[in-house]
């Protein structure tokens, strides 16, 4: 059902909730649609009993829930497109589930200035096709670039596959405008090419998580269009030696434009799906691209040498774009073929890129202790990866010991000088864990802050803290 479909709900009248009473905003009021606003992408997401689904319209249902919500002190849960992997757009027990999909136009590309205005419901891929519309880039490239929304985008500070050169999401957001709880409508940032005055609230709210305000839109920075990518993929006979691949490619003076690792097991779970072109019979992989102008053939020709050295057995370079492009495709389906092979938690710890052999021997080290299976991928070239640890939904004691091993990467990454999220987030699935990284003072500061906006607490309460 479209947004325009969904009746406009002058007055709620007496919801779930009981007493609350909206005068503006889309209320989903048919069960089985809301239950599907009720969770996101993340392990064990449920709907709970009670609560309600609001899809804005626009900015202005956006002020009237969250004025009447904090008047009320209701939780809101600020919601895109629900592709979080760690609990951040979960419905809560007596919540308002507010979803901003519906705002989902590209007001504006200035290609003098460089940059977009985005409402928070434009899906990422459909920012990067209208900065592509005149002749410009928008990087960041979440590997749920095709749904994932750049509200949610700059509410998670998502990374994606192409950071190894170009930086993640807050690398790129200028400006924002939020709606606060209470209805204020605020604006941070700047629009020009420089701009430093006060302080760097926008970065404040960007990786905030919907825990401080609702983003109603986005300004981005776009940078020049690059050459289409020319990929190589290289086979590994060690895990250490493809480690020591991406030590090597990311000492280059020109930086692959993507660097991403799978083990062997992640390999046969994307060969299950659809024959990618990836070769099983090796211990891991690297996809690296270049898509620097006039010069992909020369860059992917040097990786392919250094990734030699470093103890590659093979590398293929992609003849065409649609050897490229399936190669690619392979790397997309990453996540839904691991998802194919059963229950699972998945990691996102980052460390330091000399750390990522160690990383990955500890990763082998807990799986056989554990006794449970564990895959290892993700953006090599940045140091954050994806482990994904399985167990079987029938059993709980294998599910304890998933969690037991989940915690315990956690542990490793954090004594390697690492962090426990390189790019999902905290959500509602890590909130121990940020106690763990951060310390108890540091999350008492950070409570502080989050009271300056949020004084009653109601934005997305059980996320991040
Ligand atoms: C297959 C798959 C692959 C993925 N790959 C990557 C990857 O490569 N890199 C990466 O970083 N992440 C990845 N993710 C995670 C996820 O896609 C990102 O976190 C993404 O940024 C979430 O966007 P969304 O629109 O789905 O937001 P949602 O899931 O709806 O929400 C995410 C968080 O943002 C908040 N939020 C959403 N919109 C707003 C808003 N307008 N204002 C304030 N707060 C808001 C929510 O409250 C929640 O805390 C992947 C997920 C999947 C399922």
């Amino acid at each position: 059902m479209s947004t325009a479909e969904l009746p406009r709900m002058m007055d709620l009248g007496e919801t779930d909730l009981g007493v609350m009473r909206l005068s503006g905003g889309a209320r989903v009021t048919d069960p089985a649609i809301a239950a599907s606003y009720a969770v996101d992408a993340s392990l064990g997401s449920t709907a709970p009993d009670h609560f309600t689904v609001v899809r804005a319209r626009d900015v202005g249902d956006v002020v009237e829930v969250l004025r009447e919500a904090h008047a009320r002190g209701i939780p809101v849960v600020p919601q895109g497109a629900r592709t979080s992997l760690a609990g951040g757009a979960t419905a809560r027990e007596g919540s308002i589930v507010l979803n901003v999909e519906g705002l989902d136009t590209v007001a504006e590309v200035d290609e003098l200035e460089g940059y977009a205005v985005a409402g928070p419901g434009v899906v990422n891929q459909d920012l990067k096709r209208a900065a592509a519309s005149v002749g410009l880039f928008y990087p960041p490239d979440p590997a749920s670039s095709a749904t994932c929304t750049i509200g949610g985008n700059v509410a998670t500070n998502a990374g994606g596959l192409c950071c190894v050169k170009y930086g993640v999401t807050a690398d790129y957001v200028k400006s924002l405008e939020i709606v606060l709880p209470g209805g204020e409508v605020v604006r941070t940032g700047h629009r020009t090419g420089k701009g430093v005055a006060g302080l760097d609230l926008t970065g404040l709210f960007v990786g905030s998580e919907g825990t401080l305000g609702l983003v109603t839109s986005v300004v981005v920075r776009l940078v020049p269009a690059p050459d289409p990518s020319l990929v190589a993929l290289a086979t590994f006979a060690s895990l250490d030696a493809a480690a020591a691949g991406v030590v090597a490619l990311r000492r280059d003076r020109h930086r692959p434009a993507l660097l991403e690792f799978l083990d062997r097991a992640t390999i046969v779970a994307v060969q299950a799906v659809a024959d990618y072109g990836f070769p099983q019979a090796c211990a891991a992989a690297l996809i690296v691209s270049s898509d620097r102008p006039e010069h992909t053939r020369d860059d992917v020709q040097r990786y392919a040498g250094l990734l030699g050295e470093a103890g590659a057995v093979d590398v293929a370079v992609a003849d065409d774009q649609q050897e490229a492009d399936a190669l690619m495709a392979g790397r997309r389906a990453v996540n839904n073929a691991l998802e194919a092979k059963g229950g699972r938690f998945v990691e996102d710890v980052c460390v330091p890129l000399g750390r990522l052999a160690d990383l990955i021997r500890a990763g082998e080290e807990i799986s056989s202790r554990r006794g449970v299976e564990m895959t290892m991928s993700g953006h090599g070239g940045d140091g954050n990866l994806h482990p994904c640890v399985f167990f079987d939904r029938a059993d709980p004691e294998s599910r304890l010991r998933a969690e037991a091993a989940f915690a315990d990467l956690v542990d490793v990454a954090l004594a390697m000088g690492g962090t426990i999220t390189g790019e999902h987030g905290v959500g509602s699935l890590k909130r121990e864990f940020l106690v763990q990284e951060l310390g108890p003072a540091e999350i008492a500061r950070q409570r502080a802050v989050k009271a300056v906006f949020d004084p009653r607490g109601i934005m997305n309460p059980g996320v991040v803290y």
